[in-house]
């Protein structure tokens, strides 16, 4: 299993202000599974650090060819 890392970057419905957050994407490369270059669209809890609630984004991830994603997780808020 492969476990990548991307920084997202969220304008919170909830203060206005842009968040950025850690996302850990885990995916296994299957030969011969035969899936397609495509794009996936996640919706995820979000926490504001402003207000401290708890708001729902969607989020983008792009699947290569032969790719299977296993799992996705928030990790944590970077900065302000
Ligand atoms: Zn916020």
């Amino acid at each position: 299993m492969l476990t990548q890392r991307e920084t997202l970057e969220i304008a919170c419905p909830l203060c206005a202000k842009i968040h950025r957050y850690s996302m850990k994407i885990e995916k296994t490369i299957v030969v011969g599974f035969g899936s397609r270059e495509r794009q996936w669209t996640f919706t995820r809890l979000f926490t504001c650090p402003v207000k401290n609630e708890d708001f729902q984004a969607l989020i983008r991830i792009q699947q290569g060819s032969n790719e299977r994603i296993d799992n996705i997780e928030i990790e944590k808020k970077i900065s302000l």
